[in-house]
């Protein structure tokens, strides 16, 4: 079928452009605000069963939309009940995300693109290069999803964009999709329960910090001084660590929210005492936190986590240098939660994949 015979996908549409939409056709706009309201509140995701909407709109609604896009390609539970989505798109494309439950916190984990053109060694997401950006709808469609994993007295506590792509390469869309997330009219998640990492996008940064929104801003560091970090995160060459902890100030300033550093532990690669007091050098007198993740395994991957002493020495170094540090407890291990293994295990190479270079990477 030609695509322009194809349903919309509702989730494209903001909540002005839906109100548009029922304009240009001659309904009244309210019905935008009644559909937003069964999907986002209800979690209703069939027309049909939209019984407030008169039967010939929820038919016409039926044949001009789809409210979910996805085919779930895959549905994992592990056995401390973190669950995980594979979904794949019109295009055969797929990205995960994860839904992960700890006492009364409910944690869903998106991605923002289709692969990553970062290139950090560690990292399962961009061992097959950058695909494509996914859309506002793609992004938002991740925690409907999520949303839709939870049982009728759970709810979504918190949202971490920490899952395959790089956000801030995908602003735009993600902003759109947050903007549906975070909207009362949405579904209603506080700002300050949303976390957004980068690898360090320095201009970017300073853009979201300008955005005049709440969010959470997580930066991966990996490494306290250039040579190492370039080893690790290639992309720091045009950037370097002094200008990303700038725009991170800068985003403390503007917005009045901690920044979070991320430290992935490798095994004798950056987790010496030294790595240890230089990260401490480097944030001391920042109002900053630091969360120290061992690895997670990636079979392709030649890391693997310190033994828990050096994980534990590291942390403690931190903490007698007055950096406030945590270490990040692992989420369903037994289902490869680490982002992108399970896209990796079903994609093999196709020959468009874009490479692990420059594009799609903003200018620091
Ligand atoms: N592009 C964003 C989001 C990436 S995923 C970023 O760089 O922040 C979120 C975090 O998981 C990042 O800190 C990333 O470096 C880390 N990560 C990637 N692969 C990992 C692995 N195998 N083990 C542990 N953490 C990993």
């Amino acid at each position: 079928m030609p695509d322009e015979l194809l349903p919309e996908s509702l989730l494209e549409f903001s909540e002005a452009s839906l109100g548009d939409w029922c304009r240009d056709a001659g309904i009244p706009a309210f019905r935008a605000r009644q559909i937003r309201h069964w999907v986002f509140e209800k979690r209703v995701y069939d027309f049909d069963k939209m019984h407030s909407l008169p039967k010939p709109l929820r038919e016409r609604l039926s044949s001009s939309f789809e409210i979910l896009a996805a085919n779930v390609a895959a549905h994992q539970r592990a056995s401390d009940n973190t669950e995980k989505l594979l979904l794949e798109w019109r295009d055969n494309e797929s990205v995960e995300c994860v839904l992960m439950r700890e006492t009364s916190r409910r944690t869903a984990c998106i991605s923002t693109q289709v692969g990553c053109a970062m290139g950090c060694v560690f990292c399962a997401s961009g061992l097959l290069g950058l695909k494509r950006n996914l859309s506002r709808g793609e992004i938002l469609e991740q925690v409907v999803r999520i949303e839709a994993c939870l049982k009728r007295d759970e709810k979504l506590t918190n949202l971490v964009v920490m899952g395959i792509g790089e956000p801030l390469a995908n602003l735009d869309a993600l902003l759109s999709a947050l903007a549906d997330v975070h909207s009362p009219n949405g579904l209603g998640l506080g700002a300050r329960r949303i976390t957004i990492s980068t690898v360090g996008l320095p201009l970017k940064m300073r853009e979201l910090a300008e955005s005049g929104r709440q969010y959470n801003l997580a930066v991966s560091l990996h490494a306290p001084n250039d040579e190492l970090r370039n080893r690790l995160v290639p992309v720091n060459d045009r950037v370097g660590i002094d200008e990303i902890v700038q725009a991170a100030d800068y985003y403390f300033a503007s917005t009045g929210r901690r920044v979070t550093y991320e430290y992935v532990l490798l095994g004798g690669v950056n987790d010496a005492s030294v790595h240890a007091r230089q990260l401490s050098i480097l944030l001391r007198e920042r109002n900053a936190h630091v969360n120290l993740i061992p690895m997670n395994d990636v079979s392709a991957l030649p890391y693997s986590e310190p033994a828990q002493p050096r994980t534990q020495q590291f942390l403690s170094i931190l903490e007698q240098n007055g950096v406030p540090a945590t270490i990040r407890k692992r989420k369903g291990a037994d289902i490869d939660a680490a982002c992108g293994q399970l896209r990796l295990e079903r994609s093999k190479p196709s020959p468009e994949v874009i490479p692990l270079t420059e594009t799609a990477l903003p200018k620091p």
